[in-house]
């Protein structure tokens, strides 16, 4: 079955864009492996009406709704190749079975690639963060820590002090110049050069950074800024340019999220930054409008 829109990624922007091409009613297919990016997380904050809630319980209600029209299917597994046809894409996937459709949205999401101290990987989402505004407000006032991998993160430093008592861990690297470290103290941070041995603390909570030299230091979040990669190579595939974003790359859109590529569009984390949920769904509203628009009026050669 040649299918309108074919959308890899069922999360908040892969679900946004196939709810709109589903309400214009238009045949639509899902591809999801269901891992989102912020499963690691209990609680998803600052979203319009469901700050608090479980991110997985997020999904899954859009997705029942979603499966309500009669045009979408949901297909479980991985999209693995993406080949250009001339009235569309074909879509393999894992188990082998091949996908056609119209056009595409690419909404597979990014992973982040997390530095390798003992102890963090295990806390991620839950008391090692990336991001204040989702979840600082549940460590307010609390001993905070930022984690030092690249210049940008002096930056975060001075902005998670507004939540509380911060400290910056220099990680072994120097700080770029004396005006930043007095910038640092000026905002009553305090400045730990020692590299970092483990974090420490009972199942996922935070006690302690334990130092190189010996020293334990408590602290109850660290925040980092972990580079990110594309979570599936399908963008590269299909010859999407991509450009240099600020955590990693990031697929090039226009304003309505068609790519490079003319019928594909991209939705999300890969083609954005910053990040959130609500800004996910809101370019996948953006990707399948304009894919639906597309439909109707494909004189405009997108
Ligand atoms: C720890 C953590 C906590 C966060 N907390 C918050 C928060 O509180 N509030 C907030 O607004 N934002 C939060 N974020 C950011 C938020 O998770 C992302 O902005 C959001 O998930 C992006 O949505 P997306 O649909 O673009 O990608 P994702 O949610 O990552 O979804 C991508 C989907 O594509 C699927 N997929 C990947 N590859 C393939 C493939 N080849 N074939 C088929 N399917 C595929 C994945 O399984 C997944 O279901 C958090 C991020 C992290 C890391």
């Amino acid at each position: 079955m040649m299918h309108d829109a074919i959308v890899v990624g069922g999360s908040f922007a892969g679900l946004s864009a196939a709810l709109y091409i589903a309400r214009a009613r238009r045949k639509v297919c899902v591809i999801d492996t269901a891992a989102p990016r912020n499963r690691f997380a209990s609680a998803s904050h600052g979203f319009f009406g469901q700050d608090g809630s479980k991110p997985q319980d997020m999904i899954a209600r859009a997705r029942d709704q979603l499966l309500q029209y009669p045009s979408v299917q949901w297909q479980p597994g991985a999209a693995v190749a993406a080949v250009a046809q001339n009235d569309g894409f074909d879509l393999r996937l894992a188990s082998g079975e091949t996908l056609a459709a119209r056009k595409l949205v690419l909404a597979f999401g990014i992973t982040d690639v997390l530095p390798d101290v003992p102890g963090l990987s295990q806390r991620w989402g839950k008391s090692v963060l990336h991001c204040p505004y989702c979840h600082g407000f549940e460590f307010a006032d609390a001993a905070l820590g930022v984690l030092y991998a690249a210049e940008g993160l002096v930056h975060q430093a001075l902005l998670i002090a507004e939540w509380g008592p911060t400290t910056l861990f220099l990680n072994g690297n120097e700080l770029p110049d004396d005006a930043t470290r007095e910038k640092l103290l000026a905002r009553g941070i305090a400045i730990e050069p020692a590299p970092v041995l483990r974090l420490e603390g009972p199942h996922t909570t935070l006690a302690a950074v334990v130092m190189a030299d010996g020293r334990s230091i408590a602290l109850q979040a660290l925040f980092i800024a972990a580079p990110t990669r594309l979570t599936s190579d399908l963008a590269e595939q299909l010859g999407c340019a991509i450009d240099d974003g600020p955590f990693g790359p990031m697929v090039r859109t226009r304003a309505d999220k068609l790519t490079t590529v003319p019928s594909v569009y991209a939705a999300g984390d890969i083609a954005r930054a910053p990040h959130s949920v609500a800004w996910a769904a809101s370019d996948g509203v953006m990707a399948g409008t304009a894919l639906h628009r597309a439909l109707v009026f494909p004189e405009t050669g997108q």
